[in-house]
């Protein structure tokens, strides 16, 4: 049997602090063709973030200066600070057969969802706001003001999670990575993206 497959794009969303980063991260540790999209931000790196590996770290001019290029699949204002998704990298990816990961806020998946219809779009539920509170309190990685901005703005994007095709609730950590493992693994089998050739006798 020999195969291809094309690459899919998958959105995942959700609070800060509901555990996005931990459930993928597995997905991308079992899987090496998903890439993890890297984004642009002008918030500042946090301790044991990487330049170039978490997120590219750039000025707020900087960043004006590649929206101005046109350089952005989509961009948004989140928690006061500008992010974006490079545009070239993920085309390139994708054309090249690979996946792609993209952890973006629900303003930028609305825009990817419009402009790349057939991506997979997952938005990750904490399963409750005091259980949000404690993950984001015992990350230890943001100050209490700011965890207070992640949760009111947590309030409106929930409200979208009705835009998404799947909803995983990270209650048990082992429960919801099976399902997020279950929804990227029947992806890559859509008919649309998979050409098993079999071969003859
Ligand atoms: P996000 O990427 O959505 O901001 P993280 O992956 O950084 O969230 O997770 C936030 C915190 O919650 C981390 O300290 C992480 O270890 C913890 N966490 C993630 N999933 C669970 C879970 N199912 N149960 C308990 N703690 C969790
Ligand atoms: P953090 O500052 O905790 O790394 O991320 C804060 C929020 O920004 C998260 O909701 C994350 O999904 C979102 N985010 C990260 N990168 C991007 C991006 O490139 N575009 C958009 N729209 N949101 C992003």
């Amino acid at each position: 049997m020999r195969e291809a497959r094309k690459g899919m794009l998958l959105v995942i969303s959700g609070p800060s602090g509901a555990g996005k980063g931990t459930l993928y991260n597995r997905v991308l540790a079992a899987d090496p063709t998903i890439t993890f999209s890297v984004s642009y931000t002008t918030r500042g790196p946090r301790p044991g973030e990487v330049d170039g590996k978490d997120y590219c770290f750039v000025t707020e001019e900087q960043f004006r200066q590649m929206l101005d290029r046109d350089g952005f699949l989509e961009h948004a204002d989140v928690h006061g600070h500008l992010y974006g998704t490079p545009r070239q990298p993920v085309l390139d990816a994708l054309e090249a057969g690979r996946s792609v990961m993209l952890d973006i806020d629900p303003q930028g998946a609305l825009q990817v969802m419009e402009k790349m219809p057939d991506c997979v779009s997952v938005f990750i539920l904490p399963p409750s706001f005091a259980e949000l509170r404690r993950r984001l309190t015992g990350r230890g990685t943001e100050k209490p003001e700011e965890i207070e901005r992640r949760l009111r703005n947590a309030r409106g994007e929930v409200q979208l999670m009705g835009k998404y095709q799947y909803l995983v609730v990270n209650d048990d950590l082992e429960v919801a990575y099976r399902t997020l493992q279950g929804i990227v693994d029947a992806e890559k089998q859509r008919s649309s993206r998979y050409f098993p050739v079999v071969e003859e006798e």
